[in-house]
This record gives structure tokens, sequence and C-alpha cells, in this order.
């Protein structure tokens, strides 16, 4: 039987717990999931340095040897080909998720007709965290430590 891969990807900046209980309920539904964070080098806007990142979420899924994470800076639809995964992995939290997430889904499915995407409705618990708003908090010395599956350092 093929291996269900699915690829989940986001700017991640910061990964949040409303992330890690997307690809902790995926866990259920793929035997594999690449946490796919997406970096443009010409456009350096992020607010966490992404190799830090990584290791952040690197150490939220040590427990889980079928979660592996990833820096990738090309087309999510190549990414997904490149490993052989044939699910994009999406999280939804209302209409406006929605409908940005439509338009990237046709699109994906125009460049890669093999890759399914997947979304999962947000658990109610995490409904209202976006890594934005984290970030706001953050800048101004906000506690932000129940926001993130990790401590940050
Ligand atoms: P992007 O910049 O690609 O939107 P994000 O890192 O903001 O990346 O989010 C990655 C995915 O996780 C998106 O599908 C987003 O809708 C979803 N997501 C973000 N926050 C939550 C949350 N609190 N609950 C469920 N899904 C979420």
């Amino acid at each position: 039987m093929n291996r269900r891969v699915a690829i989940f990807p986001g700017s991640f900046d910061p990964f949040t717990k409303g992330h890690e209980d997307i690809v902790l309920r995926g866990l259920e539904l793929f035997d594999e999931i690449i946490v796919a964070i997406g970096h443009n080098v010409q456009k350096n806007v992020r607010y966490f340095e992404i190799e830090k990142m990584v290791g952040y979420i690197e150490k939220t899924f040590v427990d889980q040897p079928n979660v592996s994470v990833m820096v990738y800076n090309e087309l999510t639809a190549d990414l997904a080909k490149k490993h052989k995964a044939n699910f994009l992995l999406r999280g939804l939290r209302n209409t406006t998720d929605f409908e940005y997430e439509n338009s990237i889904a046709q699109v994906n499915r125009y460049l890669n007709a093999e890759l399914e995407s997947v979304f999962l409705i947000t658990s109610p618990q995490f409904a209202a965290i976006s890594s934005s708003i984290i970030r706001e908090v953050h800048r101004y010395n906000g506690n932000i430590g129940d926001f993130l599956p990790y401590q940050i350092d």
C-alpha cells in the first residue's frame, strides 16, 4: 500500500499550538507529515529566525517519528512532487481562511493534479490563535508562552 504523505506548508512565524493541533490530528489521517516552512530568500521579512523555528518544531514533535520539518523556497506543488506527497494539509479557522485557502487549493490543483488539499477545521480552543497576533504581543514584550507548544529562548 502507498504511504500517505502530507505536506503541511506555512510561514509558521511562529509555529503555534493551533498548528500543532492540525499536525497531531493529521497524524490520524496520514502516515507521514512534512512541516514545510516557506521561505523567500529575496524577501527576508520573518520575525522569528527560520533556523530557530525549525529547531522549535522538531522539539515539539520529538516523540513523533512520522513528523519532519524542512525549509523550502519553491512552489509547494513542486515540493510535494519531490517528496512523493499526495496531500497538502491546511487548517481553517474562519471564512477569511476559507477564501484564501480556496484560491491556493485551486492553483495547486492546476500545478499538480496528483495533489489533494485536505482541510481540518480548527479546534475551538485554538480558533483565536494567529501567528500575526502572537508577533504583535511579543513585539511589545507580552507573554506568548501559552500560545506556543515549546519554550522560546
Ligand atoms: P500561511 O502564511 O501560509 O497562511 P501560516 O503559518 O499562517 O501560513 O498557517 C499555516 C496553516 O495553518 C494555514 O492553513 C492556516 O490557516 C493554519 N492555521 C493557522 N493558525 C491556525 C489555528 N489556530 N488553528 C488551525 N489552523 C491554523
